[in-house]
């Protein structure tokens, strides 16, 4: 008989949630002028965490004007030597107050304790580390002798990784030189807000970083203004096509990091354990809110069977439930909104002639929740395999030849990332000279590293985050995409 596991829950007494927040402008929290605030939850209970203000057309204007005051008077003059101080300041305040973090970024956005802890705390601090390296070094960065920053950067985040998209664009913009101005998701502002304790805490100079919350209203008003430099947004691709037209004809720089529909491909000579390992990571992490998730399982036809039926054994030992829980491996949908578009397309997958598998599990009374899902019979026509998911849900597909596998990993509007699993070099590397994506992992799968440049072809946007390239995004040369 199988031994049940105890309950291992993370304690929240080391967070304090306000029951309000204010706009963090200039270096100080102010009321938005509009007088409004909107409530954030945790999903996985529904229970209402903190009111947070709404910034309008004049808060956005407050916080732009103290981004290019600090620009101006402050940080454009600041060595880069001191600039790093302050972000190793940072980064070590990061690593300090990390479990108070962790534990804040999955009551607001859902995700189990155990990603929150050991992925993304540890690579926002790492990301603020390998910048605040950069910054007293960019002279030898490969832009020139003298590269220059840009000025003031509008920054746009999702919700799935909240504090780690933040530390993807706020670090390198602080050791390039520029000031910020940040707008985190509607759904996951807090921990964005714990940031602003951060920087006042480090003594960052006022004004360098600045944090507005609101809807996607806010961030529409924060990309389209007249006085901002640079526009970095990851998100969906139709938002980004709307930044993308509204910043055409501007002298703005611009970085999209939209959507994606990784294939994920499983050649008949992969260590099958391994892969099974990595095709689990590669969806259920995060419950398949990753932008570069492995979403479609490209299996060659001799080992289809053995690695289904291997899949659908591992899927059966994982933890769906409190995302506290330090065992749980799969926490909940991060919004209403979120789960219902899941539902919708999962429908139209079974509606369209696929086969819907999930193993038993004991869903919550409260919260939102969705089951890790397999479909197999699926054709490239499905809408599963063609439109970004973003749920625990994994396409099945299967391939005959290398040349196949090309052909329909390609086959896609997006080009974020993709998968091989083989034993055979020669075939990694001919694969990933084929594949129409910006990262492409060999025999491992949602590997990150702040060193490593992060983006994508097509309509998964362009310009790189992360590296020497990424680097490129906030200075006044050349984009190295
Ligand atoms: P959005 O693209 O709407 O949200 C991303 C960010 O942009 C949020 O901060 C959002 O604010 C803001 N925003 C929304 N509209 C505008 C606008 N017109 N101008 C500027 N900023 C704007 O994604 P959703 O949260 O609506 O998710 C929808 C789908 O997008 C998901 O189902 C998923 O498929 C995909 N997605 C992909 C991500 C990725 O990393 N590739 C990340 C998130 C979503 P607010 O949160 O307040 O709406």
């Amino acid at each position: 008989m199988p031994f049940d596991y105890a309950p291992a829950p993370e304690s929240r007494s080391i967070v304090d949630i306000e029951s309000n927040y204010g706009l963090f402008i200039g270096g100080s929290f102010s009321e938005p002028t509009s007088g409004e605030f909107f409530k954030t939850i945790n999903p996985a209970t529904e229970e209402v965490l903190s009111e947070v203000a709404e910034a309008g057309q004049a808060d956005v204007d407050a916080a732009v004007a103290a981004a290019r005051r600090a620009y101006d008077k402050t940080w454009s003059k600041m060595s880069g030597k001191d600039r790093a101080k302050y972000i190793f300041r940072i980064a070590r305040l990061i690593q300090e107050r990390s479990r108070e973090l962790a534990v804040l970024e999955t009551l607001d956005n859902g995700k189990p304790i155990r990603e929150s802890r050991d992925a993304d705390l540890p690579l926002v601090a790492a990301h603020f580390f390998y910048h605040a390296g950069w910054a007293d070094k960019l002279e030898f960065a490969g832009y020139g002798p003298d590269p220059k920053s840009l000025g003031v950067a509008a920054q746009v985040i999702p919700w799935n990784f909240p504090l780690l998209m933040l530390a993807w664009k706020v670090a390198p913009a602080l050791a390039c030189g520029n000031t910020v101005v940040l707008k985190p998701a509607e759904t996951t502002p807090l921990t964005a807000l714990a940031f602003a304790d951060i920087c006042q805490q480090a003594g960052l100079p006022p004004g360098v970083v600045n944090i507005i919350t609101g809807a996607g209203e806010t961030g529409r008003m924060l990309v389209e203004h007249p006085d901002v430099d640079k526009v970095a947004f990851t998100g969906s691709t139709e938002v980004g096509k709307a930044i993308q037209r509204a910043v055409a004809g501007t002298k703005k720089k611009l970085t999209l990091e939209l959507g994606g529909k990784a294939a994920n491909i499983v050649f008949d000579d992969a260590p099958i354990d391994q892969a099974i390992e990595g095709i689990v990571n590669g969806i259920y992490f995060n419950q398949g809110h990753v932008c570069c998730a492995g979403s479609r399982l490209l299996l060659q036809e001799s080992v289809a069977d053995e690695a289904l039926a291997s899949l659908k054994r591992r899927l059966t030992t994982l933890r769906l439930g409190d995302p506290l829980d330090k065992n749980t491996d799969i926490g909940a949908i991060n919004s209403s909104m979120q789960l219902s578009k899941i539902e919708e397309l999962t429908a139209s997958g079974e509606a369209e002639g696929a086969e819907r598998w999930s193993p038993t599990c004991a869903i919550p009374d409260k919260g939102f929740w969705f089951p890790p899902t397999v479909f197999t019979n699926v054709t490239q026509a499905h809408r599963i395999a063609r439109e970004e998911i973003f749920g625990p849900v994994l396409s099945v597909l299967t391939f005959r030849t290398p040349e196949e596998a090309v052909a329909k990993a390609n086959n896609t509007p997006f080009g974020l990332s993709a998968g091989i699993w083989t034993e055979k070099g020669s075939r990694i590397l001919w694969m990933a000279n084929q594949m129409r994506a910006g990262i492409v992992w060999a025999n491992t799968f949602n590997r990150f590293d702040p060193t490593s440049p992060f983006g994508g072809f097509k309509e998964s946007g362009f310009g790189r985050e992360g590296g020497v390239q990424g680097l490129g995004a906030y200075l006044n040369v050349e984009d190295p995409s």
